[in-house]
């Protein structure tokens, strides 16, 4: 029995309606009939949690989110099986980092098996949802955020958690490979700060950054390490990997300023899989531009449940830039790109059992 009980949306989108809508639905504009929901306060706990239509939720304009930004999220996809059921990938590393992020913001956790069942219930009623293409998924996102009206300075008695699903097909279209700005003047997390929490909070932060690679004919900003300015730290939302002449790979190490990716860590282990060498190790931006142009290395990427793995296939910056590999998708990038959606989409063996059913 799940912790979270239907009541079905008992004004539906319309089949014909709906299967428009999953045409070519982008990512993150298409939301499905139902949402997740449970309620918490120091009290009671949690509880009311129950699978609902997705609509308008009543708050008050105290509500602490809103002025001290108590806000975690985490990121998942179901993927469609032949079946009609879906599949989902390590959710269980999603609920384990979802409190790790609400222990750093000092927001009550969710026991693991709650944020497990609002994900199969929810799942479940949206099965007609997972858009019909190769590249479509159901892409998840639970969050949870201070909702108690109260503007004193302390974390606060009362939350929300809330799984929605969107309908998506491709993070980025078109162009094989993405370029990179080096913002020299903002970082993304500093030591000690919120860098390892999936807060929104630190996406607020960055979109100023964002926007500079944008204004600068740039797909993604890249951040250095907001203590020398230095070493390569990861996207906006993206980590990122190194590919040399030799075979290995390289990542930056987690240290509490990155993101520990599930991608990041999946890709770990499928590289190690097939004989790679993957290194967690600081890399210098000057050392990837030197590496780029000697041809010592010959690929990079970036990876996360949203775009998957992505190549980079320029970095620029206010002192000008380097190409990478041609700018095309590379050998070891396809190669590992290709053996994890194979395993999320449930046609390659699943050797390190990332994958739940659900029927
Ligand atoms: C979510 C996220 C990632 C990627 O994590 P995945 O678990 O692979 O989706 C990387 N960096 C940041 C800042 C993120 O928020």
């Amino acid at each position: 029995m799940s912790s979270f009980a239907l009541e079905p949306n008992p004004d539906p989108v319309p089949p014909e309606e709906r299967a428009k809508q999953l045409v070519d639905p982008g990512f993150g504009r298409v939301f499905t009939d139902h949402m997740a929901i449970a309620h918490y306060d120091e009290d009671h706990g949690w509880r009311d949690a129950r699978i609902t239509a997705r609509g308008p939720i009543d708050m008050s304009p105290a509500a602490s989110v809103l002025h001290y930004a108590q806000e975690i999220f985490e990121g998942l996809k179901a993927y469609a099986r032949p079946n009609g059921g879906a599949a989902l990938f390590r959710p269980d590393a999603n609920a384990r980092r979802f409190n790790a992020s609400a222990r750093r913001l000092a927001m009550p956790e969710l026991p693991e098996e709650m944020f497990l069942d609002s994900i199969r219930a929810l799942v479940r009623a949206d099965l007609g949802w997972i858009p019909p293409s190769e590249e479509g998924s159901l892409y998840l996102r639970p969050f949870m955020f201070a909702s108690e009206a109260f503007l004193g300075m302390r974390s606060a008695a009362r939350y929300l958690y809330i799984v929605m699903a969107s309908s998506v097909g491709s993070y980025f279209k078109g162009a094989p490979s993405v370029s990179l700005w080096v913002t020299r003047e903002y970082t993304r997390a500093a030591p000690g700060g919120t860098g390892a929490a999936k807060c929104g909070g630190n996406y607020a932060a960055s979109l100023v950054a964002q926007a500079e690679a944008v204004r600068n004919g740039c797909d993604q900003v890249v951040f250095l390490d907001a203590v020398e300015r230095r070493w390569v730290e990861e996207l906006g939302g993206m980590n990122i990997f190194f590919v040399f002449e030799d075979g290995s790979l390289a990542t930056p190490p987690l240290g509490g300023t990155i993101l520990a990716g599930i991608t990041r860590d999946s890709i770990i282990t499928l590289a190690r899989d097939i004989g790679l060498t993957v290194r967690e190790e600081p890399y210098a931006i000057e050392q990837w531009q030197a590496d780029a142009e000697s041809g010592r290395l010959t690929e990079a990427f970036a990876c996360g449940t949203a775009a998957v793995v992505t190549a980079i296939g320029s970095v620029n910056g206010a002192e000008g830039g380097f190409t990478i590999g041609g700018q095309s998708v590379g050998p070891v990038t396809q190669r590992i790109r290709e053996r994890l959606v194979a395993i999320q989409r449930g046609q390659a063996p699943d050797p390190h059992a990332w994958i739940e059913e659900i029927a």
